[in-house]
């Protein structure tokens, strides 16, 4: 059975490289009946956080990635699932790999390694430890041993060794293990072990089949895979995702504006949306399809094996577009509290109406057709909310908008006397859709104007603009708000 592994270090956001790797793995364990396993790799004291962990399992758990094991209330049998409570596990078996000679202690201080790296450098060799303890004279280790001198643990490269790898997505790749690396440090003198060891141990430790991250840890599987054959521990599959980047093909950050899924969240983006572009990040269905709308959808057709090797774009207008079908395919009492939410946080709604009240699904089935984004409920609704007929036809500039001028002021005009009479349909009605229908069909016989000459200028009286949403919701939507949209202007 496949077990697969998110390994994030909880250094900072969950950011769309890390949601693709947590996906991709996700979807994997999902496709093919297995298990996802969540490890926390905080080894880095000084750079990891509860806070950063919290903060990912938070983003994480809006993208609708769950884990079968992990820390804490997660559960699992190959805990403890967080690197730094895992400290005994590694100097355990560190020592294997000394008694089995597979390793041997250094005993060279950070001044000598500072001088043969610099050595090394002037005379044009690569900066690896040149392996001054590795044949060293027992006796003498045993000394400094018995004299309490701290060393490293060094894992020692065998002679004439090759790596190599059919990565999933890359295919053949080949390491000259001597030619690449010097022999680098398992545990450091404090007995923190460096990262590719935990790795490697975890990985096996816990029963990792196929280890499926980001690109830039290609070259790291060369250490973990001579660790992991010097323990004889069996060695994963591999599959390496290439680099997402920026519009202008380097490596996607922050000046391509939002990248944490945390921002994309607060911007209005829909969890299955993202996890539906995320998906297309470097892989597709063998057809053109691109819609995706539940991850379960994704499940059904995924395949690692049609993870692509070169670099994907991200792109913004595609996510948005995206992000766009999902939301127009919502049901309306699903957008509903996510608008009203989003509405009264902008303080343009009172935070006394309630999520599935009949004016936040007013609001969300009134606006749904132009949104891209939960956010843009916001200028949808505003826009919506305020104009005032008499300011329109004072300031005469509405006018021009229309070609036959005359008519707008005509039918402003007549919307106000309408309103004065209490002969205008404002919406509190409850049939006030054939009302409306019925009012404008009066107003065209006594102005003898139909069509685009009749619904124009009723439109720009009541809106002042030519495009947006039906009038007559718009005039339903001014009543229904009195009182608790702030931003509300009267008709009149
Ligand atoms: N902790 C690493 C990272 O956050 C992932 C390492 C791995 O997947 O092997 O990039």
């Amino acid at each position: 059975v496949e077990r697969v592994r998110f390994a994030p270090s909880p250094t900072g956001a969950l950011h769309v490289g890390g949601a693709r790797t947590a996906l991709y793995n996700w979807l994997h364990a999902k496709a093919n009946n297995g298990k996802v396993l969540l490890r926390v790799e905080d080894t880095d004291q000084a750079r990891s956080t509860r806070e950063s962990e919290n903060a990912v399992l938070r983003d994480l758990r809006w993208l609708g990635i769950d884990f079968d094991e992990g820390p804490d209330a997660m559960g699992g049998e190959a805990g403890p699932y967080r690197q730094s409570e895992r400290g005994d596990i590694y100097v355990e078996l560190a020592n294997r790999l000394l008694e089995s000679g597979h390793a041997y202690p250094c005993f060279c201080t950070e001044e000598e390694l500072d001088m043969k790296r610099k050595q090394a450098e002037a005379e044009g060799r690569p900066p690896q430890y040149d392996g001054t303890w590795r044949d060293a004279d027992p006796a003498e280790v045993k000394r400094r041993m018995d004299a309490g001198e701290t060393y490293t643990v060094r894992f020692k490269i065998p002679d004439n060794t090759t790596i190599a790898i059919d990565d999933i997505v890359r295919g053949e790749v080949e390491w000259d293990a001597n030619a690449t690396v010097g022999d680098f440090i398992l545990l450091r003198s404090t007995g923190v072990p460096v990262y590719n060891f935990c790795v490697a141990v975890d990985d096996a430790l816990m029963g990792i089949t196929t280890v499926i991250r980001a690109e830039e840890h290609l070259t790291n599987s060369l250490r973990q895979i001579l660790i992991l054959n010097a323990l004889g521990f069996p060695v994963p599959k591999y599959a390496h995702c290439s680099l997402i980047l920026g519009s202008d093909r380097s490596k996607l950050s922050k000046r391509h504006g939002a990248t944490s899924c945390d921002q994309f969240r607060l911007d209005g983006y829909l969890p299955n949306a993202m996890v539906n572009y995320l998906a297309l990040l470097g892989w597709n269905d063998g057809t053109t399809k691109e819609l995706y709308f539940t991850p379960e959808e994704v499940v059904e057709s995924f395949d690692l094996n049609r993870v692509g090797p070169s670099p994907t774009m991200f792109d913004s207008d595609k996510l948005i577009w995206i992000n766009g079908q999902h939301l127009r395919a919502l049901p309306v009492e699903e957008l509903a509290p996510m608008a009203r939410d989003h509405l009264v946080d902008q303080e343009l709604l009172d935070p006394s109406v309630e999520s599935d009240s009949e004016l936040s699904m007013f609001i969300a089935g009134m606006f749904q057709g132009s949104m891209s984004l939960v956010n843009d409920v916001a200028t949808e609704f505003q826009g919506a909310l305020g104009f005032p007929v008499e300011e329109c036809i004072s300031t005469g500039e509405a006018s021009e908008l229309l070609e036959d001028d005359g008519g707008f002021k005509v039918i402003a005009e007549s919307i106000l006397s309408a309103y004065d009479a209490g002969e205008f349909p404002n919406g509190s009605s409850d049939d006030h859709a054939a009302e409306w229908k019925a009012w404008v069909k009066a107003l065209g016989k006594e102005t003898k104007r139909k069509g685009k000459k009749l619904f124009h200028p009723i439109r720009l009286a009541l809106t002042g603009k030519m495009s947006g949403p039906d009038v007559g919701q718009v005039v339903k939507l001014l009543h229904i708000t009195e009182g608790v949209a702030p931003n509300r202007v009267s008709l009149a």
